[in-house]
């Protein structure tokens, strides 16, 4: 099996790395930084972000695994201690093969169509002022948007910034895109629903951009300034990312340790 690692790139994480790929080596796994078929994750949430964006052009042709190296993440289940474990899981068991639906993000730009894809979650803001935009439910006008920003997240990413504004938890086998809204303001001419909306996976939205302005997109972690947005498109994306699973993660267990802090005996 061929396999790549990305670190966080701190002293810990890049250690653990260097022992993995010795471990890997002995159990006979083989380091393949161009056609990897597993991506390990080593870090945080924000690390397989990242291992997510650096394969995103092979996403669906490879398995990620997340180890930690802080406290238990939403996509990081291995704990530094248990590489020896892990690497010897990888070279004699076939893993459990678990989908998760990502997000299709299509900018309509001055310059062009370009196609981005999210595994938390889109954010768009107004780098200025406010943000002024129309929303749009396949293809029909939904509400006038005017503040802070909206958030448009796949079920893996409602429990991340979704969360904090207030969405709902949605469990990844749905195939969903949420929009949360971000401290909208609510008057005569802008007015929203004030509560998060779940489109299934055969529905789009637009956001359409209603006057110039500077506005601040992010792909999960990564973010990018543009003065050009015409529209942008929200879809579920047709390809979906695959976990590879050694042992039961669920994602019930996940929230309840993470937010409420009930670990099971
Ligand atoms: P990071 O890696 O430090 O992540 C920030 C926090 O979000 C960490 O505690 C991480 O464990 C947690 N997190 C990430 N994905 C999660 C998920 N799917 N479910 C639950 N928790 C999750 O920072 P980063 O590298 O900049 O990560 C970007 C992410 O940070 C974004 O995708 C966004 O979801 C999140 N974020 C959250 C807020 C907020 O909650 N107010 C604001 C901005 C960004």
């Amino acid at each position: 099996m061929n396999y790549v690692v990305v670190d966080r790139g701190d002293q810990l994480s890049q250690e653990l790395a260097q022992r993995f790929h010795t471990l890997a080596a002995e159990n006979g796994l083989k380091r393949d930084e161009e056609t990897p078929e597993m991506v390990i994750s080593i870090g945080g949430d924000g690390t397989l972000l990242q291992a997510f964006h650096t394969h995103v052009e092979r996403v669906s042709e490879v398995a990620f695994i997340g180890v930690h190296t802080g406290h238990l993440g939403f996509f990081a289940d291995w704990q530094a201690d248990e590489l020896d474990e892990l690497v010897k899981m990888m070279a004699n068991n076939e893993p459990r093969i678990v989908r998760y639906p990502i997000a299709q993000i299509e900018l309509d730009t001055d310059t062009g169509l370009t196609t981005h894809f999210a595994l938390n979650e889109f954010t768009l803001k107004g780098v200025d002022n406010t943000l002024v935009a129309q929303i749009d439910i396949n293809d029909e006008l939904f509400e006038m948007f005017r503040g802070d920003g909206i958030v448009v997240s796949t079920p893996s990413g409602s429990t991340a910034y979704n969360k904090s504004v207030g969405g709902a938890v949605i469990h990844p086998s749905i195939e969903s895109l949420q929009i949360a809204e971000i401290a909208s303001i609510n008057n005569r001419v802008y007015r929203t629903l004030g509560s998060s909306v779940v489109l299934p996976q055969h529905h789009h939205c637009d956001i359409i951009s209603r006057k110039e302005q500077r506005l601040q997109l992010s792909f999960d972690h990564l973010n990018i300034t543009r003065n050009d947005i015409r529209s942008i498109r929200c879809s579920v994306a047709g390809h979906k990312i695959c976990f590879a699973r050694y042992r039961p993660f669920t994602f019930w267990n996940r929230v309840r340790e993470a937010f409420l802090g009930y670990e099971v005996k």
